[in-house]
């Protein structure tokens, strides 16, 4: 057996749930290897939840601004959008260096390519053959197929905050953690932002706080 290619345990997938898993592993002593085709970080620290939550950091700022107006606080804020994103990637981009070098520390072996099992207890990368007592598939989620007519004209949250200007009018399918943040409409005027959901009880829920003039809701699907 090729000691180099052979592990107790492989993670497949670099994002939260599964690097946890490989550094608390490897900290147990054993030998453990991560692999992932996309940049380390997966979708929470790289396309979802923290830049995300950097966008809405941004806007928050504008929003309290806004509703503080003639309350003492008298400031013009406007988002310019594509500071705003260059923000994100300071973020975004130090976050799969930042990681892998963090797992090499704790002992694991950071591999990069697409793993495919070719058997019971091995796998492949990049034509290479993997051997592992366990395997850990934490391999995330891809946006959903929606099935409708013109599907191909609209654009993944991923897509989203990557835009490089601010659409001047966008209709979110869907309100759930990955709809972008609801600053998006804090600054776009009237009318500038449609969302769809097909659930009423959880649009309720999402929408307190939304700037109402902002905001056109459609349910059903
Ligand atoms: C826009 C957005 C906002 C979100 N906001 C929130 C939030 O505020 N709060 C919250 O709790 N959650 C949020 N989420 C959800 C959260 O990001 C995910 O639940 C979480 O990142 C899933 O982590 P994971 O490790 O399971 O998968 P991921 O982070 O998706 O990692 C899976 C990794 O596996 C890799 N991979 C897949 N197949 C293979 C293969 N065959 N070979 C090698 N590598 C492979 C992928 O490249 C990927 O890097 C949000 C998601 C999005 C999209």
């Amino acid at each position: 057996m090729n000691e180099r290619k052979h592990f107790d345990l492989i993670v497949i997938g670099a994002g939260t749930g599964g690097t946890g898993v490989a550094r608390m592993t490897a900290a147990a002593g054993w030998k453990v290897a991560v692999v992932d085709h996309l940049p380390y970080g997966g979708t929470c620290a790289l396309r979802g939840c923290d830049p995300k939550k950097m966008l809405i950091a941004v806007t928050e700022g504008v929003d309290w601004a806004r509703n503080l107006k003639g309350k003492g606080l008298e400031a013009q804020t406007s988002i310019d959008w594509p500071t705003m994103i260059a923000f994100k990637r300071t973020f975004t981009d130090a976050m799969p260096g930042r990681i892998e070098t963090g797992l090499e520390k704790a002992g694991v072996v950071a591999l990069h390519g697409q793993a495919r099992f070719t058997g019971q207890n091995t796998i492949e990368v990049n034509g290479e053959p993997l051997t592992a007592r366990h395997f850990h598939i934490a391999t995330g989620a891809r946006p959903m197929t929606l099935n409708i007519p013109g599907e191909e004209l609209l654009i993944t949250s991923t897509d989203f905050l990557e835009l490089p200007e601010r659409p001047d009018r966008v209709v979110f399918v869907g309100v759930g953690d990955c709809a972008p943040p609801r600053g998006v409409a804090s600054d776009a005027g009237d009318d500038r932002v449609g969302l769809g959901c097909r659930d009423q009880s959880a649009m309720t829920g999402r929408l307190m706080g939304w700037p109402s003039n902002s905001v056109r809701v459609s349910r059903g699907m």
